[in-house]
């Protein structure tokens, strides 16, 4: 059976008590809107807060350390977020990649982390618009998936793969529909040379700019399992309209 559309909001380093307001309104639409899986990933700040505050999205973190507990300041263990309430955690999203030069090996032991503390992993690749102009971007995607998918038991069951182009991340520029779908045809066929049968089952969500304008087009697409945003997730009412999409291509 296909498993229901997955939108994740990705809020980034946004967010304070006073956004308890919007995830408790995305929990009360998501709730009108059962043919979709509903998530968010506040700031770690708001975790515990979010946690009791809604009742039926996931909720999780947007990353985590690879060690469990020791002297690394400013750093959250995925056994931390499992504490606050989250069921999942993103690594590897490309703003940690670039802005905290996070390496394929740094992001494979962060999803080992995260598994390890009963979590499961939404885990980001893309290209940079040098490397597609370069004619390069299935083959840096490709090592990416090498490079960073967690191989302990049972890791496939609880992965989601986020294709995310690092320009078209809060840009307002997405890429065409052939290259979502090659794309995402791609790192299907490497998921499956990856992990087997299995990796045909591993959802594979579109990120960069999604808004309600497009979301229904990009959703449509072959292998796009659904949607992980960022600045269209701030607001319960941008947020609920791309969800509200996915839920009109379940109906149709
Ligand atoms: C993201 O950073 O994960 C993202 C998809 O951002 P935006 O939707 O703002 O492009």
């Amino acid at each position: 059976m296909a498993s229901l559309p997955y939108i994740v909001g990705n809020w980034k380093m946004n967010g304070t008590r006073a956004s308890l307001s919007e995830a408790r309104a995305i929990d009360r639409g998501a709730a009108r809107l059962p043919k979709v899986q509903v998530a968010i990933a506040p700031p770690a700040t708001l975790l515990h807060r979010t946690r009791e505050a809604v009742e039926l999205i996931g909720i999780g973190g947007q990353d985590c350390h690879a060690k469990d507990s020791g002297a690394f300041t400013g750093d959250i263990s995925a056994a931390m977020l499992k504490d606050a309430g989250a069921d999942f955690t993103i690594v590897g999203h490309s703003e940690r990649r670039t802005l905290h030069a996070e390496t394929d090996a740094d992001v494979r032991a962060k999803a080992e982390a995260a598994l390890g503390a009963g979590l499961a992993v939404i885990l980001c690749v893309g290209e940079t618009e040098g490397e597609r102009d370069a004619g390069n971007a299935e083959s840096v995607v490709g090592g990416q998936l090498e490079g960073s998918c967690p191989h302990s038991d049972g890791a496939v069951d609880k992965l989601t793969v986020a294709y995310e182009p690092v320009w078209a991340i809060g840009t307002g520029r997405v890429p065409s529909v052939d290259d979502v779908a090659a794309m995402h045809k791609a790192i299907r066929a490497k998921l499956v040379s990856i992990y087997g049968e299995a990796g045909a089952g591993v959802r594979i969500l579109y990120g960069g700019s999604v808004k309600a304008e497009n979301a229904s087009e990009l959703l449509s697409i072959r292998d796009v399992g659904g949607a992980l945003v960022g600045g269209a997730s701030l607001t319960a009412e941008s947020f609920l309209a791309i969800v509200g999409a996915a839920a009109a291509l379940e109906d149709n």
